[in-house]
């Protein structure tokens, strides 16, 4: 497998439908079988899940095909009734993480649970809205309850605009969490994101381009018939193909071409501040020529004919115009700073 990847429907809706999907991922080398089995709805009267009645069909899948399950938990309930079934890996969909009252309650579950919660995974789901520290907070409730196994799962953010995707990816937040959270696993959830099959192989491959760790990807056996999230999965085959076409970059040999870029980044980086230096020093002697012939400091004519000429410069090699003032502006300021004291 070229990565961890995680599939299954959206929902378990028959045994025959949870059988003949998690046999065709199986023969695809898929060894974790995803299936919602208590559904979060927006509206009322949608299709929620077949709630335990489908919990003997996932041991099956357990027991029969050698497949480890997951499932979506929301309420104390669902983790103690899914237990009674042996499943033991639980993703914590994002309306969820956004509410640190369930997370409480879930956490404090599986706290007492232990040991037949002993191997417990979780997975973590961003909450729906661009809430870093939500997300953050709520592994650190599950750590606290001494779940050892917690991996997150990226799978975008609501937004009131229609655009292309179901979810916004905010690929920055993903890698703002990644470096708040180094030790923890990070997955992407194209599914969720893309909302529609064309975009689950663009996503997928972006996600793999920034490093994430795995992919939890939904399928189905006959997507046109799912009864939630029909537009957005895939047929085990459509998702074998799709795992076919991924890049997978190989961080050790990428890694010596990557060390000789990063070297040059670190010499480029070094003359900066040389240049910075040599600025400081002409700008000081400017200074020591104002204070002697009584010219102000600061001199706005100035400031503004610079910061044009290097804005025009900067956009002829295809710098963007904030960029230029941010570095001048800073410069500016310490120029500025260093012309006061002398
Ligand atoms: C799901 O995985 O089917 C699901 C409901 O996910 P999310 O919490 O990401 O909306
Ligand atoms: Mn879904």
């Amino acid at each position: 497998m070229k990565t961890n990847i995680i599939a299954g429907p959206c929902s378990a809706e028959s045994q025959q439908q949870v059988m003949a999907t998690a046999q065709e991922l199986r023969d695809l080398g898929i060894s974790t079988f995803r299936a919602g089995v208590w559904k979060p709805r927006t509206y009322p009267g949608n299709f929620e899940g077949r709630g335990e009645e489908a919990l003997p069909w996932l041991q099956k899948v357990q027991e029969e095909l050698g497949m480890k399950v997951a499932i979506e938990v929301a309420t104390p309930l669902h983790v103690a009734t899914a237990l009674r079934y042996g499943i033991k890996i639980f993703w914590i969909g994002a309306r969820t993480t956004a509410n640190p009252f369930a997370v409480q309650a879930i956490a404090d579950e599986l706290a007492q649970a232990l040991p037949a919660a002993d191997g417990t995974k979780l997975l973590v789901k961003n909450p729906t809205s661009p809430d870093l520290d939500l997300w953050i907070g709520a592994i650190e409730r599950f750590r606290k309850s001494g779940v050892k196994n917690i991996t997150a799962v990226h799978r975008g953010f609501s937004a009131y605009e229609k655009t292309e995707y179901r979810n916004q990816p905010m690929w920055q937040l993903a890698m703002d969490f990644r470096r708040r959270m180094p030790d923890v696993p990070l997955y992407c959830d194209p599914s969720h994101i893309g909302g529609k099959r064309e975009l689950i192989q663009p996503l997928s491959q972006k996600a793999l381009d920034l490093g994430f760790d795995g992919l939890m990807i939904e399928s189905h056996y006959c997507p046109d018939k799912a009864l939630s999230d029909a537009d957005q999965q895939l047929t085990p085959q459509e998702l074998g193909q799709m795992i076919d076409s991924l890049t997978v970059r190989d961080s050790n040999t990428a890694a010596e071409g990557l060390d000789i870029l990063r070297k040059q980044i670190d010499e480029l980086d070094s003359q900066l501040i040389d240049i910075v230096e040599r600025r400081m020093m002409v700008s000081k002697e400017i200074g020591q020529y104002k204070k002697q012939h009584n010219l102000t400091v600061f001199q706005s004519g100035r400031y503004k004919e610079v910061l044009e000429r290097l804005i025009a410069l900067a956009q002829k090699k295809g710098i963007d115009k904030r960029c230029a003032k941010l570095i001048f502006e800073a410069i500016h300021e310490e120029s500025v700073r260093q012309q006061l004291e002398n």
